[in-house]
């Protein structure tokens, strides 16, 4: 049974599984599909489950999950994988959009490109996780506190001659 964890998820034959309680070494985990909200209109409410017994990061199965109520996906893996490595790039590099997509999507089979999203929403993707990494925009002058390291010139002489907070 293939059996692989990454990135908070456990991915075993096809069907994704979430972090759901740890105790010491003992993890539980239940499928990316269960709906926990009470009287949930959807069809798609899968309760199976597994755990694991993780030792030095390597997770090995605790007898036989339970069984899902719909099909394993083959490429929701690599799918999750995909959008890991887009906001990683995004994080990271300052590329372009185009370029991010280009690099990363070369590594996927095609057999599973047409799972992956669209270009556009791969940009949002990016857009969105950049925006989350800086610092918010302040909204009146006693709130720019503006970080040292920015208030030199290379040379190390002082650049920033008013600070208010200073
Ligand atoms: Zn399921």
């Amino acid at each position: 049974m293939e059996c692989v964890f990454s990135n908070n998820k456990l991915f075993i034959n096809g069907y994704v599984m979430v972090k759901n309680k740890v105790r010491e070494n003992r993890y539980n985990w239940e499928c990316e599909k269960r709906v926990h909200r009470k009287n949930a209109e959807t069809t798609e409410n899968c309760s199976a489950r597994a755990t694991t017994d993780c030792v030095n990061g390597v997770h090995t199965l605790c007898g036989t999950p339970t069984d899902h109520n719909h099909a394993p996906e083959a490429h929701r893996a690599t799918v999750i994988d995909f959008r890991t490595n887009i906001k990683k790039r995004a994080h990271s590099t300052s590329d372009k959009p185009s370029q991010i997509l280009q690099e990363v999507i070369s590594n996927i089979p095609l057999s599973i490109q047409p799972y992956l999203p669209r270009p556009e929403a791969v940009r949002k993707i990016i857009k969105r996780k950049r925006r989350k990494c800086l610092p918010a925009e302040p909204t009146n002058l006693e709130e720019i506190n503006i970080p040292i390291s920015l208030r030199n010139t290379f040379a190390g002489e002082l650049f920033l001659l008013h600070n208010l907070s200073a």
